[in-house]
Order: C-alpha cells, then sequence, then structure tokens
C-alpha cells in the first residue's frame, strides 16, 4: 500500500483500532479526494477485522403510523398535510392486519414510524388519537408495540424527539429504537436551509434524546443524512458526535449513513443528489472512525450500485420490506431480498437477517423481550434462515 492518504502513524493507529482524532480525519478525507482507493481498501480491512463475511439487514414492515408532522424539513416527502392523499393516520385495526400479514410474510420487525408530535400542531391528529382511545401518539405508540409482541414482530419505533418518560415506557417493548441525528451543524438550521423550519432537528435537541437513549440504556440506531448542502467539516462533526455518544453509553448499535435523494414535492427537489464517490468516502471514513460499529446505506437509495459499498466498509441494509413501501422515499421501491442475497453473494458476502436488535446489544433489554425471540433464533443471535428464506 502506498502512502498517499494516511501517513504510516496514522495508518498504525487506525489499524490498530485507535480512536483517530478531527483533525487526522479531516487530511485523511483531503488526501483522498482524488484518489479514494486507499482509504476505501483501508476501511475494508477494518470491516473484514471486526465484521467478517457477513451483511446483515432486517426483514420488516414499515407501519406508517401517522404522517402528520409539526415540523418542515425542506427535504422531507413523507410529511403529509390534512386531506392530502398520501395521508395516513393508521387505526388500531389497520396496525393489527397490517401486522398479521407481516408474519405471514414472515417479517420480524414492526418499523413504527410518526411525524413529528402531530398533535401538538394538528386537530386532525388529536382527533384521530381520541378516536383510537388515546390522548398522545407515544400512548398509541406504546399500545401499537403490545399488539406487535402479541403477533410475534418486534418492534423498532421512529417517531422523532420523545421524551425521557415515553422512551423508558417504550423501552419495555421495543427491542431498539431510532432517532437520526442528521447532522449536528447549527448552520444548517439557518433561514434558508434545511432545518429552519424543524424545530426537533436542532442539534441540542437531538444530543438530547439520544443522550436520553443512553441513560435508558437503550440500543438505538442513529445516523446522517449526507448530501444536503453539510460541509466536510460538519459530517466529521456529526460522526464524532455519534461516536462519543457510544464511547459515554455503549448504546448506539448502528450508525446509518443515508444519502440524499431530492423529492419533487420538496423545497429542495431541485437540489442534487448526493454525489456516490463523495458519500463512499463517507462511508470509508465512517468505518475508520468508528472500526467496531454496525454501518448501514440503505439499498434502495443506490439501487443499481449498492452491492459496491461492501468493498467501502458497510455491514448492514438496514431494513427491506417485502410487503411495504419506504414512505420516507416512496420513489425508491426494496430490492427484492433474493436479489441483494445473490448481489451480496456475488461480491462474496453471505446475507443473514437480524432482529431490529443485534446479538451484541440482547444484554440491554429485559429478559422478557430476549425470551421472545428465542424461537426464531439460531445460534449466532440472527433470525434462522428457514424462518426468513
Ligand atoms: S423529516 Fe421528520 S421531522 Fe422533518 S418534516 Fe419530515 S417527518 Fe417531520
Amino acid at each position: 500500500m502506498n502512502n498517499l492518504v494516511f501517513d504510516s502513524e496514522s495508518l498504525n493507529h487506525i489499524l490498530e483500532g485507535k480512536n483517530v482524532s478531527n483533525q487526522e480525519i479531516i487530511e485523511i478525507y483531503h488526501n483522498a479526494i482524488t484518489d479514494p482507493n486507499e482509504l476505501f481498501s483501508t476501511a475494508q480491512i477494518l470491516r473484514k477485522k471486526h465484521k467478517g463475511n457477513s451483511v446483515t439487514f432486517s426483514k420488516k414492515a414499515f407501519f406508517n403510523i401517522v404522517n402528520l408532522c409539526k415540523d418542515s424539513c425542506s427535504y422531507c416527502t413523507y410529511k403529509a398535510e390534512p386531506g392530502e392523499e398520501k395521508l395516513s393516520l393508521m387505526s388500531k385495526q389497520q396496525i393489527t392486519e397490517l401486522l398479521e400479514l407481516a408474519k405471514k410474510y414472515r417479517c420480524v420487525e414492526a418499523l413504527f414510524v410518526t411525524g413529528e408530535q402531530p398533535e401538538q400542531r394538528y386537530q386532525e391528529a388529536s382527533d384521530w388519537l381520541k378516536e383510537n382511545g388515546f390522548t398522545s401518539t407515544s400512548e398509541y405508540l406504546i399500545h401499537a408495540s403490545e399488539i406487535a409482541l402479541e403477533k410475534g414482530l418486534f418492534p423498532h419505533t421512529n417517531a422523532g424527539n420523545l421524551n425521557f418518560e415515553e422512551m423508558k415506557e417504550l423501552k419495555k417493548t421495543n427491542v431498539s429504537m431510532g432517532l437520526m441525528l442528521e447532522n449536528i451543524s447549527e448552520r444548517l438550521t439557518e433561514k434558508g436551509m434545511p432545518h429552519y423550519l424543524a424545530g426537533s432537528k436542532r442539534p441540542k435537541a437531538r444530543l438530547e434524546i439520544l443522550e436520553n437513549s443512553g441513560k435508558l440504556k437503550i440500543p438505538m440506531t442513529t445516523g446522517i443524512l449526507v448530501g444536503i448542502g453539510e460541509t466536510i467539516e460538519e459530517i466529521i462533526d456529526s460522526l464524532l458526535a455519534i461516536r462519543d455518544l457510544h464511547e459515554k453509553y455503549g448504546n448506539i448499535q448502528e450508525v446509518i449513513l443515508q444519502n440524499f435523494q431530492p423529492k419533487s414535492d420538496t423545497r429542495m427537489k431541485d437540489e442534487p443528489s448526493a454525489d456516490e464517490k463523495y458519500f463512499k468516502t463517507i462511508v470509508a471514513l465512517s468505518r475508520i472512525m468508528m472500526p467496531e460499529m454496525n454501518i448501514q446505506i440503505p439499498p434502495n437509495l443506490s439501487p443499481k450500485s449498492y452491492q459496491s459499498f461492501l468493498s467501502v466498509g458497510i455491514n448492514d441494509w438496514g431494513g427491506i420490506s417485502p410487503l411495504t413501501p419506504d414512505f420516507v422515499n416512496p420513489e425508491f421501491s426494496w430490492p427484492e431480498i433474493d436479489k441483494v442475497d445473490e448481489n451480496s453473494k456475488n461480491a462474496e458476502f453471505d446475507l443473514k437477517c437480524r432482529f431490529p436488535i443485534y446479538p451484541e446489544f440482547f444484554s440491554f433489554i429485559s429478559k422478557e423481550l430476549q425470551d421472545k425471540m428465542e424461537d426464531i433464533q439460531n445460534e449466532e443471535g440472527l433470525v434462522k434462515e428457514e424462518y426468513w428464506r
């Protein structure tokens, strides 16, 4: 390996698993801009060392519980307004029916997604909660999670900035939870920037929720959105913030790296998609910064090339649904699981199905929840092949 990207001292640091500093990472990024191959191969050495030749995914159903949202991010097409065709206000009956269908499809994860505290802004959301017998979205989510467990699916809730008590309650039924950091930059919340009209995306607010998840020992999924007008320094600061949280609490189970794709009905519709080489460089940098972390890219957002990310450091495809759309990116359908399997094999990786919690975090959840997973669990703590295939 010729050391154009790394000086020999930082390369040794990295391969020994020592933390690289902010300054070192910025230097590595700038050295790798013209030819990132050495960066990619180093990320791949670390990936193989810590994750072997497996790549995981979670077989899921996406429950679009309520897509009213009190915020307004410039890139978001998920959020609906009352009266819009895409508005979703799932009833208990609809949730139960979808859970039953998901079980027939042998899904493992019930992904519960909502907009940000919809009842604080929309009367329609309060009315919907009332009709179903609840006063808050989080109460409804607790109920939905209980039904999911009864039906044999494992809940993973991603409902924005929940407070400490709400998360504490949801921990009883959710094997993990999710909240994207998106980016730690205050600049991206200024006028004209993507998070200007999204109070919940203020970095301080997001970090507080992630801190709370650490205090509560919730296996947590977080991540960043790449290509929304950020600088590389802001990306690196965001990844370092995630690394710091994990060092403090040990509860970040995976980092999602999501590439921005413009949506035709949003304020950012004319912005370009995240550049693939830039995105791959960030994937590789993430592996170098967090060698043991589970690092995920969504395969549907790089439909033609997702398998090539296996050689820059990822070890997970995230949730893939055989029956529901990706409501956050509705124009990108999920690849078929068989196809992902074939593409992973062609790249010399074994596709394995995991629970919405990674095996190394099982000790974070109650014995009762752990026991529920036993029936369909193999000796690696993953889902038995005969169940998901
Ligand atoms: S990305 Fe989330 S917080 Fe932002 S508008 Fe969409 S649903 Fe609301």
